[in-house]
């Protein structure tokens, strides 16, 4: 059983601190391998609250694409779960250099309870169980942030986290199936905003052309406009398939 369940669509401040939106991240299963990805707030609990329910204890690791809180603020409760409470020894925590160092999220005490931290770097392979990825260049974004390309048999997953829209982003890339952060409706024209807009997600799957695209990781503009009909917009416009992505939501890899 290969599938990916989305335990949070929220993205952005506002969506995230009021909850609008769940912020759970997502997790990640192929054949027998388990990875957290993104524990923003909320994580354990989403995972807990589900029927049937999602066991911590069943992940083989947790990956952090960057340290912003919506990203990585249960990172240390779900690895205090995933090792059932520090007794057992055990999993990977995938994450950025600055995430561990300057400012970091994981605190060093919960370090010890992993079996191995693996730093992310750009361009570079990683290997958990069945899961084999790696890393893109590094994203433009304020914090050191690596986008994902998932090899998980027989597809190919392509993850955006946040960032920027840069030219590059149209080659790294090229999975049959995307998920892509999309924060803002419309672009602004505001540098400190270092987000994708619906305008850079039409740019980015016209040329990759992916079998499945889901939007998710929604800022109040994107609420507002309500994901679903954006989705079902691009959908008509590009003749591609376009799914936003709803708090809960389980996509079967296997029926893709
Ligand atoms: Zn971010």
């Amino acid at each position: 059983m290969s599938f990916i369940k989305f335990l949070g669509t929220a993205g952005a401040r506002f969506v995230v601190t009021k909850q609008l939106r769940a912020s759970g991240g997502a997790w990640l299963s192929a054949g027998g391998t388990n990875l957290y990805i993104d524990p923003g707030p909320g994580a354990l609990v989403r995972c807990l609250n589900r029927k049937p329910k999602l066991e911590p204890a069943a992940l083989d690791g947790i990956l952090l694409t960057h340290k912003h809180l919506d990203h990585s603020c249960d990172v240390n409760i779900m690895i205090e779960a995933m090792t059932e409470g520090g007794f057992k020894k055990r999993g990977i925590l995938f994450a950025p250099r600055d995430s561990l160092e300057e400012d970091p999220v994981v605190l060093k005490y919960v370090r010890a309870y992993v079996e191995k931290i693996e730093v992310l770097k750009e361009n570079s392979e990683y290997r958990i169980g069945d899961i084999l990825f790696s890393t893109a260049q590094r994203h433009h974004h304020r914090v050191e942030t690596y986008g994902i390309n998932f090899k998980i048999l027989p597809h190919t997953v392509s993850w955006i986290t946040d960032t920027k829209f840069f030219p590059e982003l149209l080659n790294l890339y090229r999975g049959e199936i995307l998920v892509i952060h999309v924060v803002r409706l419309k672009p602004i024209g505001n540098d400190l905003i270092e987000h994708l807009s619906v305008e850079d997600v039409k740019t980015i799957i016209k040329k990759v052309r992916p079998k499945l695209t889901i939007l998710t990781h929604f800022g109040m503009t994107m609420i507002k406009a309500k994901p679903w009909l954006v989705a079902a917009e691009l959908e008509k416009e590009l003749g591609l398939k376009v799914v936003a992505a709803s708090d809960g939501m389980n996509l079967d890899l296997e029926e893709v």
